[in-house]
């Protein structure tokens, strides 16, 4: 069964609610039976259902199980690799598995996972954008998803924060990835903006021990910033990092593949200089897919035909199976029939790999 105990009154009741009945505050949803328990065969933050809400239509798109490896001699955690580049895509696919709403407050790459999501689900999302915060290219991203954008920052209670307890338990699936995998480190470094992601990361670690599951090690977050204008709330420890010193990770990281951001590359720095910690990296999102056009493009075509042949297939091996058109080319078209509707991919495991499959819908 779940609670729902509120951060600021501490109001606890039973059932699930997104706002504290009381004062209107944050919530947590605490579990009374909780057993750890993992799906070994679904290579996604859903092989932890039983330790998430429950839902009925679980809407994902193959977001989480992301890899833990060592980059320079320090263990990262790349998030990069979720369905748009960022760690958002858990707490999305969290709320479109379990609510109705489709009208959300514009924050930075949750928007953007989060219409992408809803577009999954057929549903175009409502963003309402307060123009002081609004990234210029992700707005353009939005449209081009199919959101509705609403330039205002008067809300509405029906519109969607961030700060609500789905995100959380989407976002605490990192916790429970890393405890499955079980490396060697003292302390998990997490780039902070509010504080949410680094509170879930915690929670995730609580739960996976009182859910019976042997840490092994005593992890500690620390929450990375890059200014010290902000305290975080939730008394999480914090550290404040010098861009300069966060640049050069900026730039190491690039060197072996993986684009992420200022903040990740702080907390990478963080964790190079303790010598025993980890490191969450996560990029921004970046979707750029146009819809429509109603007819089928020849490389489309293609694609279709291939598929119908093998019946599933990876993108990788419909390129093969085409013979023409970059690797890169056919992985951006099957993505766009993805969010078109006219193919669906999933996440399959081939022997210890985790490889995403398409077929026609
Ligand atoms: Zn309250």
């Amino acid at each position: 069964m779940i609670i729902s105990k509120c951060l600021v009154c501490r109001h606890a009741e039973d059932g699930i609610y997104i706002r504290c009945r009381k004062c209107g505050g944050m919530v947590l949803f605490e579990y009374t039976d909780l057993k750890w328990a993992v799906q070994r065969d679904l290579p996604s933050m859903w092989r932890y259902w039983r330790m998430l809400p429950p839902t009925e239509k679980r809407v994902t798109l193959g977001e989480g199980y992301t890899p833990i490896k060592k980059v320079g001699g320090v263990f990262v955690k790349n998030e990069t690799v979720n369905p748009t580049r960022s760690y958002a895509d858990r707490a999305s696919s969290t709320i479109v598995s379990n609510l109705d709403s489709s009208s959300l407050k514009y924050v930075k790459d949750f928007a953007l996972s989060l219409a992408y999501y809803l577009k999954s689900s057929n549903k175009p999302a409502k963003v309402y954008v307060d123009p002081k915060e609004a990234d210029p290219q992700e707005l353009i991203f939005l449209h081009n998803l199919g959101a509705e954008i609403i330039f205002s920052d008067a809300l509405d209670p029906s519109v969607l924060n961030y700060d609500n307890p789905f995100v959380i338990e989407g976002l605490k699936t990192i916790a429970f990835e890393i405890v499955e995998r079980g490396p060697k480190i003292d302390e998990i470094y997490v780039p902070a903006k509010t504080g949410l992601l680094a509170l879930s990361i915690i929670k995730g670690l609580h739960e996976a021990s009182e859910s019976g599951m042997d840490l092994g090690s005593s992890y500690s977050v620390v929450a990375v910033r890059l200014e010290s204008d902000k305290e975080l709330p939730h008394g999480i420890r914090t550290v404040n990092v010098d861009p300069r010193d966060a640049l050069k990770s900026l730039v190491d990281l690039a060197r072996v593949g993986i684009r992420t951001e200022l903040l990740s590359a702080s907390a990478y720095s963080m964790a190079a200089n303790s010598g025993s910690g980890l490191a969450l990296l996560t990029g921004s999102s970046r979707i750029d897919v146009r819809l429509g056009g109603g007819r089928f493009s020849p490389i489309k075509s293609k694609v279709k035909r291939a598929l119908e042949r093998r019946g599933s297939a990876t993108a990788y091996e419909v390129w093969e199976d085409i013979g023409t058109h970059s690797l890169r080319g056919i992985y951006k078209v099957m993505r766009t029939m993805e969010i078109e509707g006219v193919v669906k991919g999933e996440y399959v495991m081939r022997g210890r790999r985790k490889v995403k499959q398409y077929r026609l819908l």
